[in-house]
């Protein structure tokens, strides 16, 4: 009784914040139509993990019209000058939304993909670290950068935090980080909170 109270309560203050920056809001049924258009995979890439696989979101066109829809109202009065996205499931939404609000797109790489040269954030992993790098002139084409920073899923908030990092070390404002999907349970959010704001499609409790 007191977990539907406060689900309700989450989705009343998700829709009040919404409609105070006039975005589309995705009802409660399409948010369920796109949860249930991922697939999990139990197990993957190792026992215990249950893997969010948005392979098959990509694959529903009403689906993927829907999600991208929904965002690119939700950033069109941002004034945002670029999309930056994660390595690489970033990559998919991060382009296709850029191109849709008509500005650049950035991408975010592990180490040593980036041809050029490189700023770079270490960050830790349940077992040592990983590595994020942006180009270090990737936003040099415009005087005062807006950022929007977008990857599948947070989870424990390591990868969006580097990443985050990044764009305000090469001169950039990182606006919101946005997500598909919040792995709600591992709140990655409130540390990635203290660095820009935060907004997922989707709560996974
Ligand atoms: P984290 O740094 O812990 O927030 O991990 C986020 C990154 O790892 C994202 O780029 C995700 O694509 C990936 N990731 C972490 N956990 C999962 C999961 N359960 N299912 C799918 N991708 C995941």
């Amino acid at each position: 009784m007191a977990t539907l109270a406060a689900k309700a309560l989450k989705l009343a203050s998700f829709e009040a914040e919404n409609l105070k920056g006039n975005f589309m809001i995705l009802t409660l049924e399409e948010k369920t139509f796109l949860n249930h258009s991922i697939r999990d995979i139990p197990d993957f890439p190792k026992p215990g993990i249950v893997f969010k696989d948005i392979t098959t979101l990509l694959s529903n066109k009403e689906a993927y019209s829907l999600l991208m829809k929904h965002l690119h109202e939700r950033y069109s009065s941002y004034g945002l000058t670029h999309v930056a996205g994660i390595d690489a499931r970033g990559f998919i939404f991060g382009a296709a939304l850029a191109q849709m609000l008509g500005i650049g797109f950035i991408p975010i790489r592990k180490k040593g993909k980036l041809p050029y040269t490189t700023v770079s954030e270490k960050y830790s992993l349940e077992y040592g670290f990983d590595e994020v790098e942006i180009h270090i002139d990737a936003f040099s084409s415009v005087e005062k950068p807006k950022v929007l920073l977008i990857d599948d899923l947070i989870a424990t908030g390591g990868t969006a935090y580097a990443a985050t990092n990044l764009i305000n070390k090469v001169g950039a404002q990182c606006i919101e980080a946005c997500f598909i999907l919040g792995l709600d349970f591992l709140d990655g959010q409130s540390k990635l909170k203290t660095l820009t704001p935060v907004y997922t499609v989707i709560g996974v409790e």
